[in-house]
């Protein structure tokens, strides 16, 4: 084992602030009620996990997604007490600490919107579409209207989508609504698993997976890669052209989950990644102050090393140049323990043989705006792994990451 702390590459960390939220959707990852029994991440325990990360990880750039439950739960005076600590103390060691804040934007009051403008905090909003019938997620009513209430006040939201058996037909009308109402340029649009409180729902199919993303592909080259991007499918394309680039923190076969990334509970608990229930035990790796290095490796290899059947046949196909390989939280918490992932991928390498020309057009023109992705893939100062230390002022939107459950990625010409 070296002797580099357990954090040393840690530069994404997933603040499990609440594990309250006012939404209850029905494929949430987490199992989260209104009243839970353990509540918001006091303020020690915040400014105990950026002490430890700031003393430890080696990465001059952290990404901090403040993340729930529902984040926005929490009072004016906690985000800026905390906020405000976190710069405070990433200014003695010379990093940058960037945060994003992933919500429902279920409600939110004004002065909490401007005190979110005010701390500089890069909004991602989970929406799946235009308040259509029977959605998984509920009404989105509130979340839509008060999308556009912060863009007025000059907040940068991006969305984050999940594709699910309730709104995969219609993301050709979504990415328009996206686009034209909501004035979206880039988005994330995740695949919904069986997990959490969607434990018992049905896998949505490979059918169903790639006929969403085909719209998304469509819709892609016919706006000639100069309308709304979703940032998944963007970097996929990319890696298509130029072969596999840099090592991204969720694309790999074994993610960073663990090592580039952690996910802090409310209470000081850390896990792999956010992608895990507020109160999970049984992927615990330990807790800030006490963490024991033997312990947190051999609990992370039991992680990464199960399931490890849904990779049999990597070696031998043609999509792992471009394959993501799926969520490994996602796969080890799911009632079926496969890689659902997987055959929509090997459709769209079909998809991108048969349109090369459509997509390289389109992909030049997106290059062209200067995105982060190809920024963060092609920058020849890389060399630590998916969260480097080049200046931000190489960041044309300092907001990016690539890790899947934040869609901070605004600011695209
Ligand atoms: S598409 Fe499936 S089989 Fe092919 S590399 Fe990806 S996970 Fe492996
Ligand atoms: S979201 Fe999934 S793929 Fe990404 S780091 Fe977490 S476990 Fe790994």
């Amino acid at each position: 084992m070296s002797n580099d702390h357990i954090m040393s590459s840690v530069g994404a960390v997933i603040v499990k602030t609440t594990s309250r939220c006012n939404m209850k959707c029905d494929y949430c990852y987490e199992n989260i009620s209104a009243a839970s029994e353990n509540g918001d991440m006091p303020l020690s325990v915040f400014y105990q996990m950026i002490d430890e990360v700031n003393a430890n990880s080696k990465m001059n750039r952290i990404v901090f997604i403040l993340h729930g439950g529902e984040p926005t739960l929490m009072s004016e005076e906690w985000l800026d007490s905390a906020v405000g600590y976190a710069h405070l103390r990433a200014k003695e060691t010379g990093k940058t600490f960037i945060f994003n804040l992933q919500s429902n934007f279920k409600s939110i009051s004004t002065p909490k919107l401007k005190k979110i403008k005010q701390l500089e905090l890069n909004c991602g909003v989970s929406v799946d579409g235009p308040g259509l019938a029977n959605s998984l997620r509920g009404s989105q009513d509130s979340t839509i209207k008060n999308i556009k209430r912060a863009s007025q006040l000059g907040l940068h939201i991006s969305a984050l989508l999940t594709i699910n058996r309730s709104n995969y037909a219609d993301m050709a009308y979504t990415l328009a609504w996206l686009d034209s109402e909501l004035a979206i340029k880039v988005f994330k649009a995740n695949i919904s698993h069986s997990v959490g409180n969607g434990l018992l729902l049905p896998e949505i199919s490979t059918e169903q997976v790639y006929f969403a993303q085909k719209a998304i592909l469509d819709y892609f080259c016919e706006t000639e890669g100069r309308g709304l991007l979703e940032i998944n499918l963007l970097s996929e394309v990319y890696r298509y052209f130029s072969g596999r680039g840099k090592t991204t923190l969720c694309g790999e076969k074994r993610c960073g989950a663990g090592k580039y990334v952690i996910g802090v509970t409310p209470n000081g608990d850390i896990l792999p990644c956010g992608r895990f229930d507020w109160n999970d035990k049984e992927n615990r790796l330990g807790s800030l102050g006490a963490l024991n290095d033997d312990w947190y490796i051999a609990k992370l290899n039991l992680f990464h090393n199960d399931h490890q059947d849904n990779f049999a046949k990597c070696e031998i196909c043609d999509a792992r140049k471009i394959c993501s390989y799926g969520c490994q939280a996602f796969i080890a918490r799911s009632s079926s323990k496969r890689n659902i992932e997987c055959g929509p991928t090997i459709l769209r390498l079909a998809y991108y043989r048969q349109n090369e020309g459509r997509l390289r057009l389109a992909l030049d023109n997106a290059i062209a705006r200067n995105i982060l992705p190809f920024a963060y893939m092609n920058n020849s100062d890389y060399s630590d792994g998916p969260y480097n230390d080049y200046p931000d002022s190489s960041y044309p939107d300092r907001a990016y990451n690539d890790y899947s459950d934040c869609s901070s990625a605004s600011k695209v010409n």
